[in-house]
């Protein structure tokens, strides 16, 4: 059994009420662990302890070498720990260990490498005025205390991209991961202590909404950095209005897939499965929607299912399981209800659309399931999933595609299927969509920039964007006359 508390400064502590919730292993439904439940004393606590830690001298008396050597540090403590907390998170989130071993867990250490990198790169500029005597520059500086509040589906790859950029910019920050995967950020914190981030910088506070909401309306906050669902990030956009908290907010998706007819449909069948049902579809980035051209929809439908029906379904810990278990029982009724309505309004159910049942049964486990014969209207087709259900609509020509594939209120990633290069160019730019892969799975880097157009969010994480959005400029003028 783990078992979590906050930590506030310099200490592991219990919520002040001594309240606990208890953490699940989504693959068989038995509880792993319990963590601190924080209150909203709790919150006050946290946030005066970001802020005498962004102002402590240890703090803003470490050079941006230093900096970049501690967050350097994190990665290589990662890297150490990196099979133990792959497996926390496997056992904590349900994610497969090929995913969480293979790729958050290498992913959240690079990030740390990426901007240990940039600790040292952050510059201003000299603007060229024009009142004489004068000599103007600007630097970016940090903005103080953030809030990294974090979703259920990739916890310390999330965790990671929020709080690198973040330390290399000089801020402080509580992390708030949710409340179904606390454990893994638990690690992360524990690393960054030992990492050398000095007392206070870094708080952690478990819980649940409530301790999120806390967060977005205290006014001693700077920044809210969020990824979730796009119903909070609406909230979290109105309550910041209040006093201008800076936020950036990563939020759903709803991912068209676009398969020309010249598209070689075994490497889109390929690509779109692993899209599809990476993380078991719990992905903001998950290819949901795919317009093949009617000339090659009914091969495309046929191989898609046989594709999607041939992957194995397990416990994540197995190293044989591609499809995991969802998060829980709710998101699992949730994930049902959306394949009845889909039934319900007229789709054609090709593969999949059930619980799995026997061995797996205690689990939260479900089949991928694709649907043939999608409408734009039906509930399926717009509203995110966000699990292993996938649907099939035929199109005829590129200006009917583009117009119904931007038909929606998120604007996350889309992605592109054609062998031609005219195409592979010229159609990105006509989609609404922060990311769009061609020919390709949906993979992230530090380097690139993630965020979405419309309901997908505002703002953008990773690469230089991060620098942007965890610092502001501010102007010096110098008179020398
Ligand atoms: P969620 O919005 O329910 O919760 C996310 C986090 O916010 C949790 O820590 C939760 O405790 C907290 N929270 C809940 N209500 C809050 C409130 N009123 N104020 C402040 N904090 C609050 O989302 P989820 O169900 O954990 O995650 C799934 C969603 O996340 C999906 O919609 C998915 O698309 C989105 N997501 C987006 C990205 C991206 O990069 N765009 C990445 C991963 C997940």
């Amino acid at each position: 059994m783990q078992s979590a508390q906050l930590l506030i400064g310099d200490e592991w502590v219990s919520a002040s009420d001594g309240a606990t919730s208890e953490t699940i292993d989504p693959a068989t439904n038995t509880v792993i662990g319990s963590f601190a439940e924080a209150t909203g004393a709790d919150v006050d606590a946290a946030v005066a302890s970001a802020r005498a830690g962004f102002e402590s001298d240890a703090w803003q008396g470490m050079t941006p070498d230093q900096r970049g050597k501690v967050l350097w540090r994190i990665a290589e403590l990662l890297e150490r720990d990196a099979d133990q907390i792959a497996a926390l998170e496997t056992l904590d989130q349900g994610m497969p260990s090929f995913v969480s071993g293979g790729i958050s867990l290498p992913l959240a250490a690079q990030v740390f490498r990426y901007y240990a990198g940039f600790a040292t790169k952050i510059e201003g500029k000299v603007s060229p005025i024009s009142i004489p005597g004068n000599l103007t520059y600007q630097r970016r500086v940090p903005l103080g205390v953030c809030a990294l509040i974090t979703p259920w589906n990739f916890p310390l790859a999330i965790a990671a991209w929020k709080l690198a950029p973040a330390l290399a910019t000089g801020n402080a920050v509580i992390l708030k991961p949710a409340e179904q995967t606390p454990l893994s950020t638990v690690r992360l914190v524990e690393i960054c202590r030992e990492a050398g981030v000095p007392a206070g910088v870094v708080n952690l506070l478990t819980g649940g909404p409530e301790v999120g909401k806390a967060l977005v309306n205290h006014r001693g906050v700077d920044k809210i950095s969020f990824t979730g669902s796009t119903e909070v990030g609406q909230y979290i956009a109105r309550v910041s209005a209040d006093d201008f908290k800076r936020t950036t907010l990563e939020l759903g998706g709803k991912a068209p897939s676009i398969l020309c007819a010249d598209a070689d449909i075994d490497a889109a069948v390929m690509g779109n499965v692993q899209g599809a049902l990476f993380n078991t579809g719990q992905a903001c980035g998950a290819y949901t929607r795919f317009f093949v051209h009617s000339s090659r929809v009914d091969e495309y439908t046929t191989k898609l299912a046989a594709a999607a029906s041939s992957l194995t379904i397990g416990p994540g810990h197995k190293a044989d399981t591609i499809v995991g278990p969802l998060v829980s029982q709710e998101h699992l009724d949730r994930v049902d209800s959306y394949v009845q309505s889909g039934r319900d309004q007229g789709a054609e159910l090709i593969t999949g659309g059930s619980r799995v049942d026997g061995d797996l049964a205690d689990g939260f486990f479900y089949r991928p399931t694709v649907f043939g014969g999608v409408t734009d209207d039906m509930t399926i087709a717009r509203e995110e999933i966000f699990g292993p259900v996938l649907s099939v609509m035929a199109y005829d020509d590129i200006d009917e595609v583009v117009a119904r594939a931007n038909d929606t209120d998120f604007g996350l990633v889309a992605v592109l299927w054609t062998k031609d290069l005219t195409t592979a160019h010229t159609l990105p730019p006509r989609l609404r969509f922060g990311t769009v892969f061609v020919n390709q799975l949906p993979l992230i880097d530090p380097g690139a920039p993630w965020g979405g157009f419309g309901m997908s969010g505002w703002g953008r994480e990773l690469g230089e964007y991060s620098i942007d959005g965890f610092t502001e400029t501010q102007s010096t003028f110098l008179n020398l006359a």
